[in-house]
């Protein structure tokens, strides 16, 4: 049987999702209003819990409409005007940027994350942070969230599972339409890939992902990122098969089915799946063209 051109074949093109909405009894959501080819309609922010102080899971990147939206949602969702604390998946501007504006309507809260590795990306959130990891719990009334350390994306990225509802929030390693981008120079392929293998080991049937729609068929979904990334892996291994080419030749290659104003951030990936080839000896690089070994 032939190869497919790619696995994950939706994107996050077009699409449009409401200003606030309830997504179940514990879990109801705010739309960042940061849209673009890579947010979508912009950064899901998750408010959730069932009491009085429930948490807020990410803050979008620190836009007005957000900013006005958020309390009003509060409101209307959940009956209340205060915040628990809250929660980050990472340190990326579009999840930690609305912090301000968290601080400034709603006091200062605990922030919960865990730590960038270096200095910079954490100060963006400009107050200080609790530093949680792998296995951490936190609680509110009616929600406990589990963090599982799931580098790849980012290096300090944390997914969260939902107890009471076998619910996983993905932040960016699972997003509700097309796939995340692996940054070549923060970002590690092997890693991502680890972090893939173990959700799928978890027990979850709902995705709520940082950008895009709820996922229903959680382990289904994970499969498919999976299944994504191996064949594009397989996909660069035969691009290389006639000669040494550079990466934006091994894009057009590949990325044939993807708009060319795209491929530079496909060229992101595909560095991080050099890179990754790289170090399990089976590609080199020679003055900026990358070979079969
Ligand atoms: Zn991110």
């Amino acid at each position: 049987m032939a190869e497919p051109i790619r696995v994950v074949t939706d994107s996050m093109m077009g699409l449009k999702l409401p200003d606030y909405a309830r997504l179940s009894p514990r879990v109801a959501t705010v739309l960042g209003h940061n849209p673009g080819p890579f947010t979508g309609p912009g950064t899901n922010t998750y408010i959730i819990g069932t009491g009085s102080r429930p948490i807020l899971l990410d803050t979008g990147i620190g836009v007005t409409k957000w900013a006005e939206l958020l309390p009003i949602g509060l409101r209307e969702l959940s009956r209340t005007d205060q915040f628990d604390r809250v929660v980050l998946t990472h340190a990326h501007q579009d999840h930690i940027g609305g912090m301000r504006d968290v601080t400034r309507l709603f006091g200062k809260l605990e922030v919960c994350k865990k730590p960038w590795p270096t200095a910079g990306p954490d100060a963006a959130a400009g107050i200080p942070i609790t530093e949680i990891d792998d296995a951490a719990t936190v609680s509110t009334d009616g929600a406990t969230l589990e963090a599982v350390f799931t580098p790849g994306h980012a290096p300090d990225h944390l997914c969260y599972v939902l107890r009471e509802e076998k619910a996983l929030f993905t932040g960016d390693v699972i997003l509700g339409a097309g796939t995340t981008i692996i940054p070549d120079e923060t970002g590690d392929l092997g890693q991502y890939m680890d972090s893939l293998r173990r959700l799928l080991t978890l027990d979850v049937e709902t995705i709520y992902p940082a950008h895009g729609p709820v996922i229903r068929n959680a382990k289904q979904k994970i499969s498919e990122y999976i299944a994504h990334r191996e064949l594009r892996e397989r996909q660069v291994l035969g691009a290389l098969r006639d000669g040494p080419l550079e990466v934006p030749q091994i894009v057009k290659k590949i990325y044939t089915d993807v708009p060319v104003f795209l491929h530079t951030a496909a060229a992101q990936s595909m560095r991080s799946h050099l890179k990754k080839l790289g170090r399990e000896g089976r590609v080199e690089e020679h003055e900026g063209r990358w070979k079969l070994r």
